[in-house]
């Protein structure tokens, strides 16, 4: 992913491809053509989202509705802000038996919404909620963009194969006093972003897209950073959520099944804890003992 800025004017920008990490998400579950490409467009849309944040924590991009898909949702983790870290990248739907191949957005939900949700590590959490009421889902975020930060965006998402990519510009908030000159730079801008294809954002690397698109302007184009697939389930949180269930419910399944194993529904992790694990986590005093061995 990499974010540039144009040095004369009030206008930044990103640029994404994913191939290698969009396949092993996509991999994880067995989704139908038309779910796995909404799925890859909310992937995308999460980490172009998250790229302008100054945060650490995560930022989720949720559709839901009452269609044939219930709900489809990609979360990017962030840390440190002002380093290059990898962002991470992890995503789930919900769906009937049958979805058939060709359905888009709108039949895919029916009557839907969007929400993005933003949740720092330390502070105030933040959700923001559209109505689907736009053709793609690139659009809805445009509008999304502009009812809650009053930002013209621009947005485009395609996938193709194993591939997805998404292309991005905002304006800013003017800094200089000329509003006009202002509304005449995004347009200019806004009118060469619509002239990119889908097979030309899927194909270029983000050095072709920029230098195709913006060779006239003068940009300030940021180190390139990371996207990776990465599940953020472990042991010792599964063991955290045991001990979130309360003693009771764990020895009532621990009677019938001799075991506790708890799922990950992001990547299909299995965690299980047999009787003795169990003990360990509710025995006062070897709560630290426990979490050693779990840690393990
Ligand atoms: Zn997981």
């Amino acid at each position: 992913m990499r974010g540039f800025l144009f040095s004369d004017m009030d206008i930044r920008g990103v640029h994404i491809r994913l191939d290698k990490s969009m396949q092993t998400l996509l991999q994880q579950h067995d989704y139908p053509p038309a779910v796995s490409s909404l799925l890859s467009q909310l992937f995308i849309a999460s980490a172009l989202l998250s790229a302008n944040l100054k945060l650490q924590g995560r930022l989720s991009v949720q559709v839901r509705g009452d269609g044939p898909l219930e709900y489809a949702m990609a979360e990017c983790r962030l840390e440190q802000p002002g380093t290059l870290e990898p962002l991470s990248l992890k995503g789930l739907a919900r769906h009937a038996p049958d979805v058939s191949d060709d359905l888009d957005l709108h039949a895919l939900l029916g009557k839907g919404q969007l929400v993005i949700t933003i949740e720092p590590d330390e502070g105030q959490r933040y959700q923001g909620i559209v109505g689907l009421d736009r053709e793609t889902l690139a659009e809805c975020l445009e509008g999304y963009f502009y009812q809650s930060e009053q930002l013209p965006t621009h947005l485009q998402l395609a996938m193709g194969g194993n591939q997805a990519a998404g292309f991005m510009v905002q304006r800013l908030p003017t800094r200089v006093s000329d509003e006009e000159q202002a509304d005449e730079d995004w347009e200019l801008i806004h009118a060469l972003v619509t002239t990119l294809t889908p097979a030309e954002l899927l194909a270029l690397p983000a050095e072709q897209v920029l230098h195709r698109l913006f060779h006239e302007h003068d940009l300030q184009v940021f180190a390139e950073r990371p996207v990776r697939y990465q599940c953020d389930c472990s042991r010792e949180r599964s063991a955290h959520a045991i001990v979130a269930l309360g003693q009771a419910e764990v020895e009532e399944v621990l009677q019938e099944l001799e075991r506790v194993v708890i799922d990950c529904q992001f990547c299909n992790s299995q965690y299980a804890f047999d009787k003795v694990d169990c003990h360990m986590l509710f025995s006062p005093g070897s709560a630290s003992k426990g979490e050693q061995e779990i840690l393990h």
